[in-house]
């Protein structure tokens, strides 16, 4: 049970993190998948990240219903987080944003490349998902478990996904990694149109890529940075790594 909570404790820094780095706003999620049981995770109650305490962390399955709901309001595109975890057993945690500088690439269809060392955990390319290839004229909002599982078919075994006219999502080993790429896809995001305006972009090669994504690549004294910043209390995760 202590590192349950434990882990609860790192979902509500995760969220006053990505509010305090400027990646969500009143809207956006991150998501733990719960270590017991694969097929469930946590995701707190529809509320602004940067408000979110531990009692609003609500559990989910797979096909987005809550385990103990109390009245709780969801979030209605918690579909994202499921659809990721069924379809990617090796990832435990999941965001969703709609952080500004994504969102000139998702419409334009312009790809984002790493072009920096600290960016490569967005991965090789970054696909770009459109909802309306499927499902027509929509509100834009993943809304049900078909569109969750369409959504994680196009991020495919990636780490980043854009949504076109909408934002982006975010899939990590851990609640640390996923919050280090989502700061990180945002940043590449802004330097690549400026690099842009300036003249041709030599991206990071693959073998780059790789090399920097490599094991001993480590967040923590990342995490406890933001944590700091966010003024949420740092916790240890114990291992230099993620
Ligand atoms: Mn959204």
């Amino acid at each position: 049970m202590q590192d349950i909570e434990a882990l609860i404790a790192d979902l509500v820094a995760a969220n006053h993190i990505l509010s305090a780095e400027h990646v969500v706003d009143a809207f956006g999620h991150i998501s733990v998948r719960d270590p017991r049981d694969p097929k469930r995770f946590f995701l707190s109650r529809a509320r602004a990240p940067e408000l979110i305490e531990a009692g609003d962390i609500m559990e989910f399955n797979l096909q987005g219903e809550p385990i103990d709901g109390r009245g709780r309001q969801p979030y209605l595109e918690r579909f994202i987080h499921g659809a990721i975890y069924e379809a990617r057993p090796e990832i435990q945690s999941v965001v969703h944003n709609h952080s500004h500088n994504v969102i000139p690439f998702g419409v334009t269809g312009e790809k984002l490349y790493p072009i920096m060392h600290s960016c490569a955990g967005i991965g090789h390319e970054v696909p770009i998902w459109d909802i309306a290839d499927k499902f027509g004229d929509t509100n834009m909002l993943v809304s049900n478990v078909a569109m969750g599982r369409d959504l994680a078919a196009r991020l495919g075994t990636g780490a980043t996904a854009l949504m076109r006219g909408h934002g982006c999502v975010v899939a990590g080993r851990s609640i640390r990694h996923a919050v280090q790429i989502a700061v990180y896809l945002d940043l590449n995001a802004g330097l690549q149109m400026r690099a842009a305006a300036l003249g041709k972009i030599k991206f990071l090669s693959k073998g780059e890529i790789d090399a920097v994504n490599g094991p001993g690549v480590g967040s923590e004294r990342a995490w406890e940075y933001w944590c700091v910043r966010a003024g949420v209390p740092y916790r240890s995760a114990g291992t230099p790594g993620l």
